[in-house]
């Protein structure tokens, strides 16, 4: 029945019928996790290469959920989009970020973190500059430390309209960086007009299985880019020294991976802050 197209079965298949079923439950289960307290974030060092200190942290979102356990986004993100469900959580989210960020800095005055947020397509479309002009007022936070993370494929439905909410939302001083660059559509077109000012290099181009290969050709180009449009540029997925080694000689500057730490809990970032130094 698979050639009839996507979503289009013939023949009764009971595994999809199984499929539907999860998702349905999830979804309702989704309504009641923002209520519940379900929702948690994790959060993940981003290190400067240079001093190997802490600069920021990346948000990631994790569902407890009652049952199931500890849920990644990817089980539930979409869910959220395609119900719309990504707006409250989306705001909830930001309101969590901003607060722990808060906490954080008047626990560590010295260090000078920012926090990283993913935004999905939806969020732009609804209520954000409202969402983020509610957290810049209810935290104490430079708008400076505050970035969101956005994806090329964000910008292939209306470029322009997207472009002047970007706009609005750097003047209000919030930085906005440019996740899994280089793994979307016509990024480098784009590149130039878009009010930026980070690309976070995917993590496919710096694995390590891919670093002999024309992989590392992209890498380079991307962070030789960065440098000219003079853009701050962060290397992700980054597990061994070898290819921390590798993206300090090319001259990235930042590098987030499981090599400094996976996504954990609040405290155990609290944890690391403590060890350091000032930055
Ligand atoms: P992302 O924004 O690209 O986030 C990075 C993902 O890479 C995270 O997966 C992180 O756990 C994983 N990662 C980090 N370091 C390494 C590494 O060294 N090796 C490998 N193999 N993986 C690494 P996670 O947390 O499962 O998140 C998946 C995606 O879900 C994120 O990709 C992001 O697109 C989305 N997401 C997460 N949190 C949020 C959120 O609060 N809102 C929205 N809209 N999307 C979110
Ligand atoms: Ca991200
Ligand atoms: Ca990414």
């Amino acid at each position: 029945a698979k050639h009839e197209g996507r979503g289009r079965y013939a023949i009764f298949d009971p595994l999809m019928h199984f499929h539907a079923v999860q998702q349905m439950h999830l979804e309702n289960d989704l309504r009641k996790a923002i209520k519940n307290n379900e929702l948690v974030l994790y959060y993940q060092p981003i290190v400067n290469i240079k001093t190997q200190k802490i600069q920021g942290l990346e948000a990631l979102v994790r569902w407890q959920h009652p049952e199931r356990g500890l849920l990644s986004p990817g089980h539930f993100i979409e869910i959220a989009e395609n119900t719309g469900l990504i707006i409250p959580i989306g705001k909830w989210l930001l309101h969590k970020a901003c607060q722990q960020l808060e906490e954080w800095k008047n626990q560590f005055p010295s260090h000078c973190l920012k926090m990283s947020v993913n935004l999905s397509v939806k969020q732009l479309e609804g209520f954000l500059l409202e969402q983020l002009d509610e957290v810049l007022n209810s935290y104490n936070l430079n708008h400076n430390s505050l970035v969101m993370e956005i994806t090329e494929s964000m910008l292939v439905a209306n470029v322009q309209k997207t472009c002047d909410l970007l706009s609005q939302i750097q003047a209000k001083g919030i930085g906005l960086s440019i996740d899994d660059f280089g793994t979307g559509y016509s990024s480098l077109s784009y590149l130039h007009q878009l009010p930026v000012n980070s690309l976070k290099i995917d993590r496919s181009f710096v694995s390590p299985e891919n670093l002999s290969d024309r992989h590392q050709v992209i890498a380079k180009s991307i962070i030789a880019l960065s440098k000219l449009l003079k853009l701050h540029v962060i290397a992700e997925g980054v597990e061994t020294p070898e290819q921390f080694y590798w993206l300090k000689k090319l001259g990235c500057e930042a590098a987030q991976g499981y090599l400094f730490s996976r996504p954990v809990p609040a405290s155990e970032i609290t944890e690391l802050l403590s060890q350091q130094f000032l930055c």
